[in-house]
């Protein structure tokens, strides 16, 4: 049972009934699902969540959706895994992979955040649903809505790589390619949620969507023996999942679950869409949107919807933001290969490399313990590595070919 109590807006601070609504009306800004901590605090313990069942439903007292959901009832509790070679690799002492390029059932975090999504939509009595997207959400929202029986409209970039087309397309859902960036797919979508009633998983249902986000944090915390980690580096796309991660933490600490303690943010993008990282360097919130140029194409949105709360939740933390060139971002995709056997998207190799580099600069401390979320599979962006991992020959099918081949060629 949700602990949901109703919206709130992060500017003026007005309540809303938890509708499908897209933003204050006075004010314009995101609204925030609130919840009633106190009687959570007094009916659940931490320990009656032991005997449930692992993925993200675990947590529902802290998610919005009333009833059982019926849409993504096996999405995450994805495995923390303690990365010695990759720790080694990077000069740290501790480090852990969060790997959401796992995650049921396209294999990026944005399952977690449709599941939450698609559950309000039908609680909202919406037959039909959509999304904006860079990719992994469109490739998650056509799935489920498959699953839970919706009609679906997809709105990307024309330039969206092949496998997330195709991993979209192959689940009966109307995908629309618009022939412009993802600001300007959004700004179209935005134009639809006001005269059709869908439920867009992003517009109208945003609010209760981004919430998805926490369970990250909450399994990070859950699984690290109910702690929250020192150090956490958060790739940024539109600033929600790192400001949703830190409000995780901040509810888990309001309940007595974990020890209060400080978490340094490190928010990570690519240099060539890095609207967030360039403002929180500068030390202010105001976002310059940007023109994308990067093959990191999860991640780059110019004009980032939450990104002022993203750069504060990273300077109140006493943590950073950096970004990456597109070639280091290729070396932290074959780092964590080579050293943890995970295959990451490009996103993933921007926060590989933007640890490294944090790392190698002494910002995060090596002596602490650092989790690297890792949000998407590499098997989605495969021509941004194809290049890089160096030709393979074909030999007849003989043991002297095979021989003076591969054993010539070891010993040269
Ligand atoms: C969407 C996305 C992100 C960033 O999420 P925001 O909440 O928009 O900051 C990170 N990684 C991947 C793979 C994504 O698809
Ligand atoms: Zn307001």
């Amino acid at each position: 049972m949700s602990y949901l109590l109703h919206l709130k807006c992060r500017e003026c601070g007005r309540t809303y009934p938890a509708e499908p609504i897209a933003a204050c009306e006075e004010c314009w800004a995101p609204l925030e699902a609130v919840y009633d901590y106190g009687k959570l605090w007094a009916d659940l313990r931490r320990d009656d969540l032991a005997a449930r069942p692992a993925n993200m439903w675990r947590y529902c007292e802290l998610l919005p959706v009333a009833g059982e959901p019926t849409v993504g009832r096996e999405t995450g509790f994805t495995p923390l895994v303690a990365a010695t070679r990759l720790a080694k690799a990077l000069g740290a002492r501790e480090v852990y992979i969060k790997n959401d390029a796992v995650n049921h059932p396209t294999l990026s975090f944005k399952d977690r955040v449709v599941a939450v999504a698609l559950n309000k939509a039908r609680e909202f009595g919406f037959d039909t649903v959509g999304c904006s997207s860079t990719g992994n959400l469109a490739n998650a929202v056509a799935a489920q809505a498959a699953a839970g029986g919706f009609k679906t409209f997809i709105f990307v970039p024309a330039d969206l790589e092949a496998e997330k087309i195709v991993g979209t397309q192959v689940f009966g859902a109307t995908l629309v390619k618009i022939d412009g960036n993802y600001d300007q797919v959004n700004r179209l979508c935005a134009e639809i949620a006001q005269r059709h009633s869908w439920g867009l998983v992003n517009v109208n249902l945003r609010s209760y969507y981004a919430e998805g986000s926490k369970t990250v944090g909450y399994e990070i915390a859950e699984q690290l023996g109910w702690q929250a980690p020192r150090n956490i580096v958060v790739p940024m796309a539109g600033g929600a999942l790192i400001t949703k991660i830190a409000k995780a933490f901040g509810e888990l600490a309001q309940l007595g679950w974990v020890r209060a303690q400080r978490t340094r943010f490190f928010g990570a993008q690519a240099s060539g869409c890095s609207p967030i990282s360039t403002a929180a360097k500068q030390g202010t919130t105001e976002i310059q949107p940007q023109k994308p140029r990067t093959i990191a194409k999860s991640l780059a949105i110019g004009n980032p919807a939450d990104g002022p709360y993203a750069v504060k939740t990273i300077l109140n933390s006493g943590g950073a933001a950096e970004d990456v060139t597109d070639a280091e971002i290729v070396e932290g995709i074959r780092l964590l290969a080579e050293t943890e056997g995970i295959f990451t998207e490009t996103a993933g190799g921007v926060t590989v490399a933007v640890a490294r580099k944090l790392i190698q600069q002494r910002r995060i401390n090596p002596e602490e313990s650092v989790v690297l979320v890792i949000t998407g599979n590499g098997l989605k962006t495969i021509g941004a590595i194809s290049g890089a991992v160096g030709e393979c020959v074909t030999i007849k099918p003989k043991i002297e070919a095979f021989e003076s081949y591969c054993l010539g060629a070891a010993a040269a």
